[in-house]
């Protein structure tokens, strides 16, 4: 095979022009799933093993450009330096919180911007990834629903958050556990969100499996019940954050046209389909959803269930005015769920001195850019 010179080279692919002679940006390479790489390799003469070693030079091995493949032919490394862009976005910021809770804003191609967290806690190395610019469930306490929806990540958008975030780690530090909690909602992008968690788990990638990986949802029963006929074992959470319809339909605007009970029955559903105990979050907010009853609604709900309870206290949102209740108040609440028959668990905050619940970085680039608010400068 010779050598295409850079400096000149136009790529052609069924009769199209693309890469440098235009002025689009190049597709991410992690758009391709393992099997596509292949077949890309395979038109051009190259065995499929060079897919695996590419794959763990981005995954395994951390590097940031096709040039550094050491055993890459320089050939095909000039190939796919022609055709793809290893990065599907650019880190626009990082913060470091006191607790070492890192967080990326990422700017993608096309200037929009999409949030991920990294969590330490003793062994684990837990990292948080959005699914969608913004998002559209509206939810009242939560900052990415401020500003609707704009799009769907696509597959490379999702893994490049896993590339960018893994590179922020050192020497034998490795990803451990995965959830589905940032900007977006997952389940309404199954159809980028599912190929990329294969495409981690495959060979040459992350080796992160389903059981290691969380998908929490707004509760949308027909997708909840297509992710179980998938048959990946993945963690199912639900932001269930109410034990009745009136209440729910107050916090979460999208519960209008489902309901409480439907999407209890699609989670009984996914429990039978994956074996997995269905998590269900709820975000306490003071004087909303905080009482002793609605804690004991909660436990008539759940307690013949395989579930679990996540109790978040609310992190501060600036425009919401919604605030976490006092600790004994937030213990009181998990005491008599306890009582109830329903295991309990308050998660800890991470994060908090660098606005890591999900999208308030987002949030406040939009709204410096629009000049709506005094957010500090980067
Ligand atoms: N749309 C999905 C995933 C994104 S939200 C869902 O609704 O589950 C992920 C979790 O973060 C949800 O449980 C959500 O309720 C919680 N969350 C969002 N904003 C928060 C805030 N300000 N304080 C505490 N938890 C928040």
């Amino acid at each position: 095979m010779q050598l295409p010179i850079i400096a000149t080279a136009t790529a052609v692919v069924d009769g199209v022009p693309t890469g440098p002679a235009t002025n689009e940006p190049l597709r991410p390479l992690l758009d391709l799933t393992r099997a596509q790489l292949i077949d890309w390799l395979d038109s051009r003469g190259y065995p499929s093993f060079r897919a695996d070693q590419i794959r763990r030079w981005i995954f395994g091995k951390r590097v940031s450009e096709f040039a550094a493949m050491h055993d890459i032919p320089a050939a095909l490394r000039t190939a796919l330096t022609e055709e793809f862009r290893l990065f599907a976005s650019e880190v626009a910021r990082h913060q470091v919180a006191s607790d070492r809770t890192e967080k990326l804003l990422l700017r993608l191609a096309d200037g929009e911007h999409t949030e991920c967290v990294l969590m330490r806690e003793d062994d684990r190395r837990t990292v948080c990834i959005s699914t969608q610019v913004g998002c559209a469930m509206g939810c009242v306490f939560c900052a990415s629903g401020l500003m609707g929806v704009k799009r769907n990540l696509s597959i490379g958008e999702i893994l490049d958050q896993f590339l960018r975030l893994d590179r922020l780690m050192t020497g034998e530090e490795r990803i451990t556990n995965v959830v589905v909690m940032g900007m977006g909602e997952p389940l309404a992008n199954l159809k980028a969100l599912l190929p990329a968690l294969e495409s981690l788990n495959e060979k040459g990638g992350l080796g992160l499996g389903a059981r290691r990986i969380t998908i929490s949802t707004v509760g949308l029963p027909e997708k909840i019940r297509e992710l179980g006929r998938y048959g990946q074992a993945y963690n199912l959470a639900i932001s269930l954050h109410a034990p009745n319809d009136p209440l729910r339909t107050q916090i979460v605007p999208v519960n209008k046209n489902i309901g409480v009970e439907e999407i209890l029955a699609a989670a009984d559903d996914y429990f039978a389909a994956s074996g997995r105990r269905v998590t269900y979050e709820y975000v306490l907010l003071a004087g909303v959803n905080d009482d002793v009853e609605h804690a004991k609604q909660l436990a008539k709900l759940l307690r013949h269930r395989v579930a679990h309870v996540n109790l978040i206290p609310m992190n501060p949102v600036e425009p919401t005015g919604l605030e976490a209740p006092a600790v004994p108040r937030t213990k009181l609440f998990a005491e008599t769920l306890e009582h109830g028959g329903v295991n309990a668990t308050v998660r800890k905050r991470k994060g908090a001195d660098i606005d890591a619940a999900c999208g308030q970085l987002r949030l406040k680039e939009e709204q410096a850019a629009a000049g709506t608010t005094n957010a500090p400068a980067p």
